[in-house]
């Protein structure tokens, strides 16, 4: 074998076109075809009569062409029946060529593999997978389990297999093993060869064993030392940036002094390593976790009045607009009498609004910027932005958080970075997908605060809620009614808000009730929140959007609708908003009966404790880390084949090796970054 046969051309039927598309994939060489990895399997190893079909089901059945014909039913489809003898199957094709509408024709045989649907008229897959088989022929079933892989535009999953399976043909023999042999065998690892063949081409029990197999385990080791060095190396790479030092603290110290309360002692701890940080001339990297309520603006406020003093610029940058234009009245709040000026930029400023606080931007007259992903997306130059505040980071992602510190970037110096999250991340978690931060964790919410009772009762108990409610607003205080949906819909099982609030306001009608959902104009939805804020209003309906940071004190009362349906980390978000005065608070989970043995085992753990962490840990393990960073866990950690929940207990044994590893080979732990993180993430550019 010649030495360049790593090359994509040299792949039967790959051209120009193809290996483009490849591309388009992370996938340049062939042995960059072995890691690409499966996302889920299909089952193809037998077939299911149509008789015997269930519905919304996946299957593969195989029959003869009764019928094929165009029909139009509000668009052109093209409508195929099938039989086997045990019943008729329809299938129908929204897009299609000339070609396959010939061979799609009465009498083929045809072997299909989709999701079934059932009719009225009976049972349907829509777009199946299909084959026409030769009747001369016998065609073997598949013995293991079919991958799906993460595809692109133009190239079909039939393409794909048969490239990884010429791939695995030609280079599994001399893959090149770059874990050091002690490594694998501390670690209890099998052979990389073994691991591949055995994911890209499983065999059918080991679907069901859930337990990692040690083929398995050794991608899910490999990718998850690559994910740890890959953090360190961006670390590294940011520390290396040179940043403003700020160290006037004369300010703060006079902020402090004015506050109405008494900052706890986790909030001087982390404010005091925030300090330390923005003193140096390297970037602060830094994740500030902190219980909902633990009070970590006030902890912003601090770290923004250094840079004011050191006369630099700082920006907080909010998930929402309703949340920046909060934060704007608390900073207006400590910094007014301070003399420093802030701005708000959101998307309702007039022309002329938007040019004003545009030039004092630029011309360092506004000192502290905030508001949405705005901050950095639309023409907005900054004087000497020296200070980057991101609040709720869960919800931003991590390639987001790059192309900020890339846009706020100058003359290579970048701004101290403080990313402030209210989920507590399990501290596995947080070393995947924050890899690359320091971390300061608030332990504790402020004193004088009333408890929170948190009851579950299921919906039928709704009228003795009501009542409750009632005498909560009737002692002066208010309460939030959270729904999970907008407006009814065809699920019958979830309450909308829409449909809360018109049987609310028939039912409450002396008291001043407020809508509050996604899909009101930010004005609506402003005016509601500072209307509720004000108390304005007695009672606010609201979908989850007041999840994040909304604060009113007076609230004391909470009802969540669905609760079975909500993640653990998302409840305890919710019933955060409330138990923030110093009246005892009340959180009612309703839930739809029956409820599953996971659901029951979630709502015992949201009823007995109020500890973040241990919720989240618990979210972890029962819904998986999309659940608790906000976003899917493909889109956040990039990880292909590790599951966080699943194995986070590598996660400690494997970041202890990872030191001696990159240590003592550094060339073999930068091969296995670069096969396992490739060009997703490149950080040298940081
Ligand atoms: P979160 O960490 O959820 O963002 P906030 O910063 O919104 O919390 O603070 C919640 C509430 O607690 C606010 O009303 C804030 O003024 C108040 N607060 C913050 N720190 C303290 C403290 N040390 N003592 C008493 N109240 C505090
Ligand atoms: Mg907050």
């Amino acid at each position: 074998m010649k030495m360049e046969q790593n090359d994509l051309r040299s792949l039967k039927g790959v051209g120009p076109s193809l290996e483009s598309k490849l591309n388009n994939l992370d996938i340049f060489k062939q042995t960059d075809l072995l890691f690409h990895l499966p996302s889920k399997y299909e089952d193809r190893t037998f077939i299911t009569k149509i008789g015997a079909l269930e519905s919304d089901a996946e299957a593969q059945v195989e029959g003869e062409i009764l019928i094929s014909s165009m029909v139009f039913r509000g668009r052109r489809m093209l409508m195929v029946q099938i039989s086997d003898g045990t019943g008729i199957m329809a299938l129908r094709f929204f897009t299609f060529n000339k070609y396959q509408k010939d061979a799609l024709k009465k009498g083929s045989i045809l072997r299909c593999f989709g999701k079934t649907r059932k009719t009225t008229t009976g049972i349907e897959m829509i777009h199946p997978n299909y084959e026409i088989l030769d009747p001369k022929k016998k065609r073997a079933l598949p013995k293991t389990l079919t991958p799906v892989y993460p595809t692109t535009q133009g190239l079909s999953q039939g393409k794909l297999r048969s490239l990884i399976s010429q791939a695995l043909n030609n280079k599994l023999d001399n893959i090149e093993d770059l874990l050091p042999s002690k490594i694998a065998s501390e670690l209890n690892l099998g052979p990389l060869d073994d691991a591949l063949i055995e994911t890209h081409s499983p065999k059918k029990e080991s679907l069901t064993i859930n337990e990692l197999s040690p083929a398995k385990k050794r991608l899910v080791t490999e990718e998850l030392i690559a994910n740890q060095i890959g953090m360190r190396k961006i670390k590294r790479a940011s520390k290396k940036q040179s940043a403003i030092p700020l160290t006037q603290a004369e300010m703060k110290e006079r902020l402090i002094s004015k506050l109405p309360f008494k900052l706890t002692e986790s909030q001087k701890k982390v404010s005091s390593q925030i300090s330390y940080d923005m003193a140096l001339n390297q970037p602060m990297m830094r994740l500030l976790q902190g219980d909902v309520g633990s009070g970590k603006t006030v902890v912003a406020g601090l770290a923004m009045a250094t840079a004011v003093d050191s006369g630099f610029q700082s920006a907080l940058m909010a998930p929402t607009e309703l949340l920046a234009e909060q934060h704007k009245q608390n900073l207006d709040e400590w910094f007014g009498p301070l003399g420093v000026k802030t701005g708000l930029l959101k998307s309702k400023l007039k022309a002329r609004e938007k040019r004003i606080l545009k030039e004092s931007i630029l011309n360092g007259d506004c000192q502290i910027i905030i508001g949405t992903h705005a901050l950095f997306q639309e023409s907005i130059e900054y004087h000497n932005l020296a200070l980057v505040i991101v609040d709720e980071q869960h919800r931003f992602g991590v390639e987001q958080r790059f192309s900020l510190i890339n846009k706020a970037k100058r003359d290579g110096v970048v701004p101290h970075q403080l990313i402030m999250t209210a989920t507590p991340i399990p501290r596995t978690l947080a070393m995947t997908a924050y890899g690359d931060l320091d971390n300061s964790i608030i332990s504790e919410l402020p004193g004088g605060r009333g408890e929170i009772a948190t009851l579950c009762l299921s919906e039928d108990k709704r009228g003795e809620v009501v009542e409750k409610t009632l005498r909560e607003i009737k002692k002066g205080r208010q309460v939030y009614w959270v729904c999970p949906l907008i407006e009814e819909s065809e699920d019958h099982n979830r309450e909308s808000a829409e449909a809360t609030f018109k049987t609310l306001s028939e039912n409450l009608k002396e008291h001043r009730i407020g809508l509050v959902h996604g899909k009101l104009s930010a004005d609506k939805k402003n005016k509601a929140m500072s209307e509720f804020k004000k108390h304005k209003l007695d009672l606010l309906v609201a979908t989850t959007v007041i999840e994040v940071g909304v604060d009113v004190p007076n609230a004391s009362m909470m009802v969540i609708e669905n609760t079975e349906r909500l993640g653990l980390s998302q409840l305890h978000q919710l019933r955060g908003r409330i138990g923030r005065g110093e009246h005892e608070s009340f959180c009612i989970m309703l839930y739809k009966n029956p409820l599953g043995q996971t659901a029951k085992e979630r709502l015992k753990v949201i009823r007995s404790s109020r500890d973040g962490f241990l919720i989240s840990e618990k979210d972890l393990e029962l819904r998986g880390p999309g659940e608790i960073l906000g976003i899917r866990q493909k889109g956040v950690v990039g990880l292909k084949i590790a599951d966080i929940s699943r194995d986070a207990y590598l996660i400690p044994k494997i970041n202890k090796v990872c030191d001696q590893f990159e240590s003592d080979f550094p060339e073999e732990s930068e091969k296995l970054v670069k096969r396992w993180i490739g060009n997703q993430i490149n950080y040298r550019n940081v």
